[in-house]
């Protein structure tokens, strides 16, 4: 049966394909004692359904071989067949069906928690992060146990163009960074806010991809066909071959329009009245790079480094960081690289860090030791941050971008650990650029409202749009249930960032945005009435915007926003801005 589910539209675009589960279910079964005479007729039960489960992962394999099928969609199936192949699993859940007298669904949830409990054990991080096939190949066992099996086969169509749809209760920013590696068309969860990192690092692979679903989770089965609208926040479960037709061609439309845009690449970011306008990339890891060449972007204006951080058990040391910088700045051939210190922390949670500086069960993350505060609680592991940075500089245009600052102490301490940073390298006679940029982000509201020591201290600002209107509301980012007061255009919002941009421009101090406001198409021309000029972006957004600036008079629009700034009913907002 057909069905939709409405939630956050995070990452635009349409994918349609095949329900890949990522399970974190709670495995709530009944749990009862079997008579003594029941236990033969539990164990042809778990037989079956474990005969049931495997001919649906055989039927799954059919359809994964087939041309074009994603690769990736073939070996979870591979994984999931020998691990119910396994005796390890299936021989000890009949051990207890006969000997504790276990029914089998509780036999099977109690086996699993062993062999995951034995899969936590593992050093290598590869290994421990398999235990999740475990959990759904138990779940597929179950599904049929409690007479839910799946149907074998319900293709509408031969999809040879279907992507791999990920399902998710939640999804972290470390895992959706894995997604890069993996050919994914598209996520949706059931948790999570349009700018937290997860729906962040979505945009930045240019996947379609919708959040805050609710529901999805329990009501999806693998396999499922799926298609994501990624601009409506919609969800379309089994469609009927009309709508599917109907999306395919729009998709069709969709890449044809991206498409036309890449005839931009080697336009000027230049408005109707001649001014000049930078758009840079933001990026995660050094092989974004290649996307940043590919849409012309004037350099990277936030490389995220924590992400470098992610997915590992040991923390990057200065030679491996080193070597990250360096290629990416090499790679940038002569274009600026603003790369971001560590901003750990909040949603952003990196396994190899969680022990340090009391970082564990903090009551309240996003106020609590992220971002430069932590760096500042470790200065070994900020030093060391510091000098591969410095080193990297050698070998390009490289700016130092501080995340978090809100004191003026924080803007001194990390200038003096910065001095510290250079003495050492001067030490050991490694190069460096002596006159490197050092910038603050203004993503608190205390930040924006007391300039006075960015102006004095630093040598460049930038907003970060995604915490300021997190802070300034005091809404987390990273919560659905709230999602609907994430307010870019909240007079106060504006009137930070205005104010911000307005104070840097009259010291001669160069002010960009990061924030996901700057990559919102929407939102260019507000940014441009503001006085911005310097924009940073995912690429896949960059040309859009790119567009919208080549059709922009700032004389105008300056004027038109003042008239914006003095308003403070978000709907006459809004209204205006759709006339800009
Ligand atoms: C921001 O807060 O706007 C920003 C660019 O940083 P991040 O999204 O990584 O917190
Ligand atoms: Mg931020």
């Amino acid at each position: 049966m057909s069905f939709a589910l409405h939630g956050q539209a995070v990452s635009g675009g349409i994918a349609i394909g095949r329900a890949h589960l990522v399970s974190h279910a709670q495995f709530e079964v009944s749990q009862y004692q079997l008579r003594e005479r029941d236990v033969a007729g539990e164990l042809l039960r778990f037989d079956k359904a474990v005969a049931v489960a495997g001919a649906e992962l055989d039927a799954l394999r059919k359809d994964a071989s087939a041309p074009g099928a994603p690769a990736e969609l073939s070996a979870f199936i591979d994984v999931h067949a020998m691990i119910l192949a396994d005796p390890a699993l299936t021989d000890e859940v009949r051990e207890l069906i006969r000997e504790r007298r276990c029914n089998a669904e509780w036999a099977v949830v109690q086996q699993m928690q062993q062999v995951v409990d034995q899969f936590n054990e593992f050093e290598d991080a590869y290994l421990r992060e398999r235990q999740q096939d475990i959990v759904q190949v138990v779940e597929r066992v179950l599904k049929v146990l409690q007479g839910k099996p799946r149907k074998l086969s319900r293709r509408k169509t031969i999809a040879t163009d279907d992507d791999l749809i990920v399902v998710a209760n939640d999804l972290s920013p470390a895992d959706t960074i894995q997604f890069k590696n993996l050919k994914i068309g598209g996520f949706v969860t059931d948790l999570g806010g349009s700018t937290s990192h997860t729906a962040i690092v979505a945009r930045s692979l240019a996947i379609p991809a919708v959040v805050g679903m609710q529901h999805a989770r329990p009501l999806i089965q693998d396999d499922d066909l799926l298609i994501i609208d990624g601009t409506r926040g919609v969800l379309i479960v089994d469609p009927d071959i009309g709508v599917l037709e109907e999306y395919r061609l729009r998709k069709t439309e969709l890449e044809l329009e991206r498409s036309k845009l890449k005839r931009l690449v080697t336009s000027r970011a230049r408005t109707l009245d001649g001014i000049d306008v930078e758009l840079h990339a933001n990026i995660e890891l050094p092989q974004d790079t290649v996307r940043v060449k590919d849409v012309g972007a004037d350099g990277v204006g936030l490389f995220r480094t924590e992400y470098l951080f992610m997915n590992r058990d040991e923390v990057p040391d200065e030679d491996e960081q080193f070597e990250a910088y360096r290629s990416v700045v090499k790679a940038l051939g002569g274009k600026p690289l603003t790369l971001r210190t560590l901003d750990i922390g909040a949603d952003k949670d990196a396994r190899a860090l969680r022990d340090r500086a009391g970082n564990r069960g903090a009551p309240n993350p996003a106020l609590g030791l992220r971002a430069i505060r932590f760096c500042l609680a470790e200065p070994q592991l900020f030093l060391e941050q510091l000098r591969a940075v410095l080193r990297a500089s050698h070998y390009g245009k490289i700016r130092l971008l501080i995340p978090m600052l809100a004191h003026a102490r924080e803007i001194e301490q990390t200038l003096a650990l910065i001095e510290l940073a250079k003495t050492q390298l001067r030490e050991t006679r490694h190069k460096f650029d002596d006159t490197i940029e050092i910038g603050g982000m203004i993503e608190i509201p205390a930040a924006a409202l007391a300039l006075g020591p960015f102006l004095r201290r630093l040598d460049f600002l930038s907003i970060g749009t995604n915490d300021l209107i997190q802070y300034t509301l005091a809404l987390d980012r990273t919560d659905g249930s709230v999602a609907h007061l994430y307010d870019p255009l909240h007079p106060a919002v504006l009137r930070l960032i205005s104010q911000t941009i307005q104070s840097a421009q009259r010291v001669d101090m160069p002010v960009a945005v990061c924030g996901e406001m700057a990559g919102d198409p929407k939102m260019t021309k507000l940014l441009l009435g503001m006085g911005l000029r310097e924009f940073s972006m995912h690429p896949a957004q960059l040309l859009e915007v790119k567009h919208q600036v080549m059709m922009s008079d700032t004389a105008q629009l300056a004027t038109r926003v003042i008239k914006i700034l003095k308003l403070d009913e978000p709907d006459r907002i809004s209204e205006q801005l759709e006339k800009l």
